[in-house]
């Protein structure tokens, strides 16, 4: 299975904001929906794994058997009315500047969070006080199959870091946002560098990771509950709890997907044994993780 946008036995470390992650078997990087199409017409019966900017996946040292198609490519911003049409692949924190100095409100929120549009609305993801879920009116997705689909916000069903996107075998192309334009620009400017900057002082962007690595449980934070563990800069192998934010795990540089699922773990069991609270990841592990 040759041609430009299909490669074979990818390592996928390059493509995830952990650095870390086995071979996919396949690999295709379309740029266009109709490269997507083509992708998808070749790859009939594979088993199929998406993938934004990577920047919340712990994919296993083993590797993804199957097709694994990267839409980080897929780019283009349209505005009309009071929506903006974003291609999946477009990277969010561009968006949030863009928007702010157009003078669209409401996207502020996003700067500081690496992934794609088709990442946020698929994980529902949120910051400061806002989330994918305020301003989403519904994305196009592809089937398998090659099918054209349109899902309406309510299709999405979301919920805290969720939505019906999640483990669901259809592609997103396409997020439609409704915003406020029409604002003062210096002001969604400011607010935007106000965002950034607080992210930047209070969570670790110097070293890979995936951002938050478990799910806030209700009333605590989880970075909190690790943090009374006695866990941050704890270490296994080259993976390290952030001495800045306990729930974030850092790459130090070379770890291993295995070795940061362990340390997952280890957190996992020591919160139970304190705080008799089993902590979720927020994270999505890919592959065979079964050591
Ligand atoms: C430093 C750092 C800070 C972070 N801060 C935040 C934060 O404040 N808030 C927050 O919510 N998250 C945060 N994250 C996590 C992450 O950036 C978000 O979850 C983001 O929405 C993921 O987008 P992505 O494009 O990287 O998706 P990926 O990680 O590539 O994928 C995430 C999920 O979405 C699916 N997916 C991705 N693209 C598509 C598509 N086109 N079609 C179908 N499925 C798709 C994948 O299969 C996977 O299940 C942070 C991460 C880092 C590294």
């Amino acid at each position: 299975m040759g041609g430009m946008n299909w490669q074979v036995g990818v390592p996928l470390s390059n493509f995830t904001s952990w650095r870390v992650g086995g071979k996919a078997e396949f690999l295709a990087l379309p740029r266009s929906v109709a490269e997507l199409q083509a992708v998808l017409e070749r790859s009939q019966g594979l088993p199929l794994t998406f993938l934004g900017a990577g920047s919340n996946l712990l994919i296993s040292d083993r590797g993804i058997p199957g097709l694994v198609i990267c839409t980080k490519y897929l780019r283009g911003v349209r505005f009309e009315e009071n929506r903006v049409y974003v291609a999946a692949g477009e990277p969010l924190p561009k968006l949030a500047w863009q928007l702010a100095k157009r003078g669209w409100g409401g996207l502020e929120w996003a700067v500081g969070i690496p992934g794609t549009a088709g990442g946020m609305a698929v994980m529902n993801a949120g910051a400061q006080g806002g989330c994918a879920a305020d301003c989403v009116v519904g994305v196009e997705v592809y089937t398998a199959a090659g099918e054209r689909q349109w899902l309406d916000k309510a299709d999405l069903q979301y919920s805290y870091r969720h939505s019906q996107l999640q483990g669901r075998n259809a592609i997103v192309t396409e997020v439609v946002l409704q915003l406020q334009p029409g604002q003062d620009p210096a002001f969604l400017v400011e607010r935007t560098r106000q965002n950034y900057e607080h992210r930047h002082r209070t969570q670790p962007y110097h070293l890979p990771s995936c951002g938050s690595v478990f799910r806030n449980p209700p009333d605590y934070a989880a970075g909190w509950l690790i943090d009374r563990c006695g866990f941050k800069g704890y270490q296994l192998g080259q993976a390290q709890v952030s001495e800045l934010h306990a729930n974030f795990i850092l790459n130090l540089g070379g770890a291993r997907a295995r070795e940061i699922y362990e340390l997952m773990e280890t957190i996992k069991l020591k919160v139970w044994e304190q705080w008799a609270i089993l902590l979720q990841p927020e994270v999505k592990l890919i592959g065979d993780f079964s050591y």
